[in-house]
């Protein structure tokens, strides 16, 4: 299908003149029926990247989405631009159900949103074989992956949907997927060869900015001070946290309420409304707070607490500066925030992972460099320079030429897996660099390779700090799914061969809590 009827479309039902950078190219992709995954920001234009090609293709897109709460208002903004679309989940009645069901064996939809649990009942499956499909959409795509932050039992079933229905293509669509997720995504979704689109997740309009945690509500009254009238977020770890914040910005004269998912529903209702209204410049929240939110001129987001990990602090800061104006946000860092998410962690299943994404977000923290190119790295993205609009930059450290540090510790990593096909923890990696005499080590042969013992004059804590700037420069990454070993990435591999010099940060000028341990 030519694009000019999709474009056509776009003005049609949304009112737009042309697609964003990349939405074209992967309508493009969608409507040749190729399998796509699609990895954009929140707020960077997704929806229009599989509604389009729904309106303008024979049959009916199933749209898969775990958010039951916006299914209904997508589908009545499309109705009401026009477009024939319907939803199915367990809080319509029967009637209202089999009214869909007729629809649906009219070719009167275009579009259906479905939740997972009801599209996979094999009563709904052998109905929808009677049913022309143009494609499967697969919304919130990071919760099929056990690498994700929200992984959902009930995505991983969506697999057999692939058996089911072999000739129809998927788009997988997500804001929030680090590498090792969105190659998950593929694969469990049974995509053989998938095209992906990573648009950038860079918010220049941002600035970040991180403090630590002693005196908050001190240095939250000194910030809301220099931005009278303008709307923000707080976020808070716990509920009590929420109420007991808002009650104090009250009584320092701040229009503040609070937002938590133990609220009645229409309490709830009232204050996010008041949020976008601006009746309500300040809501002191916990992570529920925002979901579906299109509010363009949030001016600033506060982290009360530690997030949990890189994609949840993404996904919150988000929530600012929509509109494209200079937004602030401001995390505070505690050690105590960090022990108390250990603690929450451990309690959950799946701890090693989520407590390697602590650890990252934690390292973000505590960095001396660039916190964006952080941030981006974490995603997969890399910056061409710092980026002038963070704490760090405003601030910059001293730095040195780190090059070698650098090679020796990549050349361990690369030496270990090529001649003993073994991937290194961070751990294991300094005690090599460092000729321990660890008993297991010896007995595994590590002495053996070259870079045994090239970095004993570095202790044990500073090898760390060096490894965690390294990290951050996107010179080796982690891999989740390998027990938290390290790899060295190509940017890493360029810097082994000379090709770059590395910079790091004096090692004098980390004053932040120590890292309780290295990843293990
Ligand atoms: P996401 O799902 O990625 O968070 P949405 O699909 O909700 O983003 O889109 C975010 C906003 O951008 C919506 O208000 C949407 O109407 C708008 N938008 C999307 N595509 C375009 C476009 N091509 N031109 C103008 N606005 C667009
Ligand atoms: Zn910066």
């Amino acid at each position: 299908m030519d694009i000019s009827t999709a474009q056509h479309a776009l003005k049609q039902y949304f009112g737009y003149d042309r697609f964003r950078p990349m939405q074209e190219d992967i309508i493009q992709n969608v409507l040749a029926k190729q399998d796509t995954v699609v990895l954009m920001p929140t707020g960077g234009g997704k929806s229009i990247c599989y509604q389009i090609p729904g309106i303008i293709s024979q049959g009916v897109a199933i749209v898969i989405s775990p958010l039951i709460a916006l299914m209904k208002d997508q589908v009545e903004n499309l109705k009401a631009n026009g477009v024939p679309a319907a939803y199915l989940n367990s809080t319509l009645s029967y009637t209202e159900m089999r009214e869909v069901e007729e629809d649906l064996i009219h070719e009167r939809l275009k579009l259906l949103y479905i939740s997972p649990e009801k599209l996979l009942t094999s009563q709904f499956l052998d109905f929808l074989s009677r049913v022309y499909i143009s494609f499967i959409a697969i919304d919130e795509a990071h919760c099929i992956s056990q690498w994700g932050h929200d992984f959902r039992q009930e995505y991983t079933k969506l697999i057999s949907l692939r058996q089911r229905f072999p000739d129809v293509s998927f788009i997988a669509l997500t804001a929030t997927a680090d590498k090792a997720t969105r190659n998950d995504i593929a694969k469990q979704l049974g995509m053989t060869d998938p095209r992906m689109f990573i648009s950038s997740f860079d918010r220049p309009n941002l600035s970040l900015r991180v403090e630590a945690g002693q005196k908050r509500i001190e240095k939250i009254l000194h910030f809301l001070a220099e931005r009278p009238n303008q709307s923000g977020i707080i976020y808070c770890l716990s509920r009590k946290n929420t109420e007991s914040l808002a009650t104090k910005l009250r009584n320092a004269g701040h229009n503040a309420l609070y937002y938590h998912a133990g609220m009645p529903a229409n309490e709830r209702a009232r204050v996010q409304e008041g949020f976008i209204k601006d009746d309500i410049p300040i809501i002191c929240a916990t992570i529920a707070f925002g979901m579906g939110i299109d509010k363009p001129n949030v001016r600033w987001v506060i982290h009360y607490n530690l997030p949990k990990n890189m994609e949840g602090y993404y996904q919150e800061i988000g929530r600012a500066g929509r509109d494209g104006l200079p937004s602030d946000t401001l995390l505070f860092y505690t050690f105590a925030d960090v022990m108390q998410l250990r603690d929450m962690v451990g309690e959950s299943g799946q701890s090693q992972l989520q407590l390697s994404k602590l650890e990252r977000i934690q390292q973000y923290s505590e960095t001396r460099t660039c916190r964006r190119r952080i941030l981006l790295s974490y995603f997969g993205e890399s910056l061409e320079k710092d980026c002038g609009n963070c704490d760090v930059c405003r601030n910059p450290p001293e730095l040195f030429d780190g090059t070698v540090i650098a090679q020796k510790a990549m050349s361990a990593v690369i030496r270990a897996k090529r001649e003993m096909n073994k991937s290194l923890s961070a751990g294991m990696l300094i005690d090599i660099l460092r000729g321990s005499r660890r008993i297991d080590l010896i007995r595994q042969g590590f002495d053996q390779i070259k870079t045994y013992g090239a970095g004993h004059d570095i202790s044990y804590d500073h090898w760390q700090l060096y490894l965690q700037q390294m990290l951050n420069l996107g010179l080796i990454e982690i891999a989740y799914e390998h027990h938290n070993t390290f790899r060295v990435t190509k940017a890493g591999e360029n810097v082994l061969m000379g090709k770059f010099p590395v910079n790091f940060a004096k090692l004098s000028q980390f004053k932040e809590t120590p890292s309780s341990k290295a990843p293990t």
